[in-house]
């Protein structure tokens, strides 16, 4: 089923999703499945499964010189959808991009996941790739995710790219989109950015899921501030566990969000990662419970296919 039609029949009872990471090159499914199957049997009604654009790398050659090599370090999102869905009672949702595809490529893959049978999909433009400073699509791809969603929404209207007669099933997407509680980084202003949002909900996205926050005021001022204009889609909150010191430098600078200044402090007085993975898991339990009783319609978990500390958290809530 679709993602919105799992919230509609949960009758405001909070869902619980997920989102992994295919392995680096080479890897192997089953260590995977082996990774998050705890996570499974607590029973994610869907399962997101990032898509990664190739990466520009620059290698040196055995005369001195340099070269630049494109490569995708985590390819494997759609045999992973695919697994998924024959292993576990759940619905895969392959995030796919703008970046690195033309539309044609675009068509194809869609062609490939309406045969796999797949109902749902998350639409993203991308990162910019490595050497470059700001976000390039592939000659003849999209710039935007509007775009792409335009693109998904024509196809289930049996609109392809090239005219033909030989398609037999049209494809009937539910599209998810990205939103950003505490902006898009690129973005000049919050407003602009809520513009372009707006932008890929007219488009055909039926629900969001926002970036990972740790001030849930952020969200919910967000959310109000959506259905104050019109958004009216459903917006799941995307939360992330802290689990070491690290990351209390790494996140804002990736993700380009504030941490609450109490949680910063209590992140640093922890002697050790192993403390700050239980500081982290008692933030997001507290986070979780205030963002179930505002009622979202579900909770999703960034796990980068790990279990343990959402597992913790996931026992606690559901
Ligand atoms: P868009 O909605 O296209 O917006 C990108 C920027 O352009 C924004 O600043 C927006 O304000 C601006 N903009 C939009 N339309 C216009 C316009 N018409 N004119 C001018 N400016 C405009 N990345 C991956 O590589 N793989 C993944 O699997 C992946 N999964 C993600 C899942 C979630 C839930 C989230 C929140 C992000 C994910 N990302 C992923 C990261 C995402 O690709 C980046 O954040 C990217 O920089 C923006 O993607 P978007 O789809 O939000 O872009």
């Amino acid at each position: 089923a679709k993602v919105t039609e799992h919230i509609a029949a949960s009758k405001g009872e909070t869902l619980f999703s997920i989102e992994i990471i295919p392995p680096m090159k080479g890897g192997k499914i089953d260590e995977l499945m082996n990774d998050i199957s705890p996570l499974m049997e607590l029973k994610p009604k869907f399962v997101d499964v990032t898509y990664h654009r190739e990466e520009y790398l620059l290698k040196t050659k055995q005369d001195g010189s340099t070269v630049e090599v494109k490569t995708r370090k985590r390819p494997g999102t759609v045999g992973l959808c695919a697994t998924l869905m024959h292993r576990f009672d759940t619905e895969p949702v392959p995030h796919i991009l703008c970046g690195g595809f033309t539309k044609d490529d675009t068509e194809d893959l869609l062609i490939d996941l309406n045969y796999l049978g797949i109902k749902n999909v998350m639409a993203l433009r991308g990162d910019h790739a490595k050497p470059f400073t700001s976000f390039k699509p592939k000659k003849g791809g999209h710039h935007y995710a509007s775009e792409l969603i335009t693109q998904i929404k024509d196809m289930n209207d049996g609109k392809y790219l090239h005219e033909t007669s030989e398609y037999l099933n049209n494809s009937d997407f539910c599209i998810g989109a990205a939103a950003y509680p505490e902006k898009h980084f690129e973005a000049a202003t919050a407003e602009e950015d809520f513009e372009h949002l707006k932008r890929k909900v007219e488009a055909g996205a039926e629900y969001l899921v926002t970036q990972m926050f740790f001030d849930n005021k952020k969200y919910i001022d967000f959310v109000e501030k959506c259905k104050a204009n019109g958004i009216h889609v459903p917006i799941i909150p995307g939360l992330k566990i802290l689990s070491t010191k690290k990351q209390l430098e790494i996140l804002p600078k990736i993700f380009y969000l504030d941490i609450p200044e109490e949680f910063a402090q209590a992140v640093k007085s922890c002697k050790d990662d192993k403390e700050v993975r239980q500081v982290g898991i008692d933030w997001c339990i507290q986070q979780c419970k205030e963002l179930k009783s505002y009622g979202v319609p579900a909770l999703h978990f960034y796990t980068m296919s790990k279990s343990t500390t959402t597992l913790a958290v996931a026992k606690e809530i559901f």
